[in-house]
C-alpha cells in the first residue's frame, strides 16, 4: 500500500462517527463522496472572507472571487490535461453537462433521421436527454447492448455506425456494473467514421488519470460531488473547436457580449455556455477538491482502490446465495449482486443497522435491470478512505443477512 489509510481517514470529519450504534461504514461512494476538511474549510473560507459575485466587479472582494473561481479552472484543465482552460464550462453537474451537449447540438446538428448512439449500460442522464430529442423529432436513440458479463463488443459498434450517426455517448465506467470501456479504442473506432465522442466520466474521474488530449474525446462530464468536491458544481470538457460551433445552452447574465433589442451578441467561451451567476463558491471548492486528490495521486489512489475491489470481490463470490452482476474483465470500484433470498432494499436495510451504508435498487440504470431480469441491486462501491476491515464487516453483515432471510 503507498499511503497510510489512517492517515488518509482523519482528513474526512464525517468518517469518525458511528450510526445505529456501530462504526459507520461508507460504502455508497458512486453516489456520492466525503468531503475532506479542506474542501469544506474552503467553502467557509470563501464565504467569510472574499464572498462577492464574480467577473463584473471592480472591487477587492469581487476580484478575489473571480481570480480564485478562475484559478479553479485551470486546476480542472491541468487536472484532465485540456489543451485550454477555453474548454472547461462550469456546470451543476454531470447531468447538467449532458444536457447542455444535447440541446446545444439539438438546435444546429441534429435533425429527424440523425441517430446518436448510447449504450445499455448508461446512466438515465445519459439516455434521457437523448431520448427528448427524439421526442422532437430531432435524432433517434440507437442502442449499443453489453453481454452478461457487462461488456460491449466493438465490432458491434462497428455495425451500429451508419451515415446518419452523428454522436456516439458513452460511460468511461459504469456507475452499476463498474466495468471500465475500453474508451480509448471505443473513441478511435467512431472517430474512424468521422463519429465525435461524448465520455460520460462520472465514474472514472475519482479513480485513475484522465487524459482527454491523449483520449481525444470530443466531450466529457463530470460531477464535482463524486470527486470529493461540493454538491450542484459539474464539468463539461469539449473540444474548442466544437464549443465554439455550439449554439448557446441558456441565456442570461454572463453568456453575451452586447445586448439590445436588435439583437444580442454572445460572449467567447467558456462564458458562453455559463449563464448567470456561476456557483463560484462550489467551483473554487472543486478545484480544492481537485488539489487534494493530485496531493494523494489518482496512481495511487487506483492502486489501492483496485487491492479493496479485488479483496471484496472474492470474499462475495464465497457466499454461495449471491449472485454478482457485472463480471467485467476490467471495473473500478464498484461491486454489484442480487441475492434470490431476499429483495435487495432488505439486504440494505439489514446492513444499514449494522452502520454500513450501501446502496439498493437500479441506480439511475434500469435498461442494465431489464437486461438481467432483475428489479435491482445491492452496489457497494468505495473510495480510497475504505480500509480492507471495512469489508470483513460488510462480509459478516451480509452473511448475517442472508441467514435471517434464507
Ligand atoms: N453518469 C453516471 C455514470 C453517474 O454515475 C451519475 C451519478 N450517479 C451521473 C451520470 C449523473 O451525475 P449527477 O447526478 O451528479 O449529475
Amino acid at each position: 500500500m503507498s499511503f497510510d489509510v489512517n492517515e488518509i481517514r482523519k482528513d474526512f470529519p464525517i468518517l469518525e462517527q458511528t450510526v445505529n450504534g456501530r462504526p459507520l461504514v461508507y460504502f455508497d461512494n458512486a453516489a456520492t463522496t466525503q468531503k475532506p476538511r479542506r474542501v469544506i474549510d474552503k467553502i467557509v473560507e470563501v464565504y467569510t472572507q472574499y464572498n462577492a459575485n464574480v467577473h463584473r466587479g471592480v472591487h477587492t472582494l469581487s476580484n478575489r472571487a473571480t481570480t480564485a473561481m478562475e484559478e479553479s479552472r485551470k486546476t480542472v484543465q491541468a487536472f484532465i490535461n485540456a489543451e485550454s482552460e477555453r474548454e472547461i464550462i462550469f456546470t451543476r453537474g454531470a447531468t447538467e453537462s449532458i444536457n447542455l451537449v444535447a440541446n446545444s447540438l439539438g438546435q444546429k446538428y441534429l435533425s429527424a433521421d440523425s441517430e446518436v448512439i448510447v449504450s445499455e449500460m448508461e446512466h438515465h442522464s445519459n439516455i434521457v436527454p437523448w431520448q427528448l430529442l427524439e421526442n422532437q423529432g430531432k435524432t433517434k436513440v440507437v442502442k449499443w447492448a453489453f453481454d452478461d458479463r457487462g461488456e460491449l463488443n466493438l465490432a458491434e459498434l462497428e455495425e451500429l455506425i451508419t451515415d446518419q450517426t452523428k454522436l456516439l455517448a458513452i460511460c468511461y465506467v459504469s456507475n452499476t456494473l463498474g466495468t471500465i470501456n475500453p474508451i480509448e479504442q471505443i473513441i478511435a473506432i467512431a472517430h474512424s467514421h468521422n463519429v465525435p465522442v461524448l465520455v460520460d466520466a462520472s465514474q472514472a474521474i475519482q479513480h485513475f488519470p484522465i487524459d482527454v488530449q491523449q483520449l481525444d474525446c470530443d466531450f466529457l462530464v463530470f460531477s464535482g460531488h463524486k470527486i470529493y468536491g461540493p454538491t450542484g458544481v459539474g464539468v463539461l470538457y469539449g473540444k474548442e473547436q466544437w464549443l465554439n460551433q455550439m449554439p448557446p445552452y441558456q441565456g442570461g447574465g454572463e453568456m453575451i457580449e452586447t445586448v439590445s433589442f436588435g439583437g444580442t451578441t454572445f460572449n467567447q467561451l467558456p462564458y458562453k455556455f455559463e449563464a448567470g451567476t456561476p456557483n463560484y463558491v462550489d467551483i473554487i471548492g472543486l478545484g480544492e477538491a481537485l488539489r487534494y486528490v493530485n496531493s494523494i495521486g489518482l496512481e495511487n489512489i487506483a492502486a489501492y482502490e483496485n487491492e479493496l475491489l479485488k479483496y471484496a470481490t472474492d470474499k462475495i463470490q464465497t457466499i454461495s446465495e449471491l449472485r454478482q452482476i457485472g463480471t467485467a474483465e476490467r471495473r473500478a470500484s464498484v461491486l454489484s449482486f442480487v441475492a434470490d433470498c431476499a429483495h435487495p432494499f432488505d439486504i440494505g436495510s439489514i446492513l444499514d443497522k449494522l452502520g454500513i451504508a450501501v446502496r439498493t435498487g437500479t441506480h439511475c440504470t434500469e435498461p442494465i435491470m431489464q437486461h438481467f431480469g432483475i428489479p435491482g441491486t445491492v452496489r457497494a462501491s468505495f473510495a480510497f478512505y475504505n480500509k480492507i476491515e471495512e469489508i470483513d464487516v460488510f462480509y459478516e453483515g451480509l452473511k448475517r443477512a442472508i441467514k435471517m432471510f434464507k
